[in-house]
């Protein structure tokens, strides 16, 4: 049987990609691109030939089931996406699942991911971390994700749209509060990358000053939730246990 192997491609700088890549996406008898027209200019570039089909959200399903197919007749088989890790806020989370629930093999052939690169240049805590990927687009729905993530003691990351930056800050502002700090990944791997910490009301600040910054790609990364010094930690059952108790209280 053929395999799926799961190749990350660059974020931008081209020279990204790696040795085994090039050798996995030039050896497989397909490549499922998230968009065609666009890997085939990365294909173009180092020389690869082999055959791109489309696998984006809406036939990612049925494209499964045909890729399964192929693959049980021994091709195998890559998948790419537009830019970076496959999966990572982009699709073939159900081709993954449905090829390995069908007995077949998925092998990572990792690299670039903007979300990896950000957090290892961005001078955040990096034991532990959440990635949580695109807020929601309207203004209600991302405060709300930002509210249940107010007190959240890992660093957070997540992706952004250029146009929204501006406005995501505001609520980041208004939710995690004007001193904690955050820091700004743009274009990163590229010619204009950024990398720019501050606490959010400076950020905010300095992003609404200067709309070079609404440009591009964009990452940002916020600061663990501290503790307010002299604030005791209880945990969840003694604060139950307090509460009950504070019931019967006269
Ligand atoms: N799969 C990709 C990865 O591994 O990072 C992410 C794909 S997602 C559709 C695209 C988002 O990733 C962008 O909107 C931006 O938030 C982030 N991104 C991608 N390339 C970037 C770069 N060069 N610099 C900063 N952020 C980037």
């Amino acid at each position: 049987h053929g395999q799926l192997f799961i190749v990350a491609t660059p974020i931008g700088n081209l020279e990204d990609i790696t040795a085994r890549a090039l050798r996995v996406l030039a050896e497989v008898d397909v490549i499922a691109a998230e968009d065609t027209r666009h890997s085939a200019k990365l294909m173009q570039h180092f020389s690869i030939n082999t055959p791109l089909i489309a696998c984006h959200d809406h036939n990612e399903r049925d494209l499964a089931e045909r890729l399964i197919a192929r693959m049980q007749g021994g091709d195998s088989v890559a998948l790419i996406s537009d830019a970076g890790t496959p999966l990572i806020s982009d699709p073939g989370y159900h081709l993954v699942r449905q090829v390995r629930e069908a007995g077949l093999k998925v092998v990572p052939v990792p690299g670039a991911c903007a979300m990896v690169a950000a957090l290892s240049a961005a001078g955040l805590p990096s034991d532990r971390f959440a990635f949580e990927g695109f807020l929601p687009a309207k203004s209600a729905g991302r405060q709300a994700r930002l509210a249940a993530l107010a007190e959240d003691e890992r660093t957070l990351i997540f992706y952004e749209a250029p146009h929204r930056l501006l406005e995501s800050l505001k609520d980041m502002q208004a939710a995690f509060g004007e001193q904690r700090q955050a820091v700004l990944a743009r274009e990163l791997t590229k010619t204009f990358e950024t990398l720019h910490g501050a606490p959010l009301a400076e950020l905010v600040a300095w992003v609404a000053a200067d709309s070079n910054q609404q440009r591009g790609e964009c990452a940002v990364l916020v600061a663990p939730w501290q503790r307010p010094e002299g604030e005791e930690s209880l945990d969840a059952h003694t604060l139950k246990v307090l509460d009950a108790l504070l019931a019967e209280l006269p």
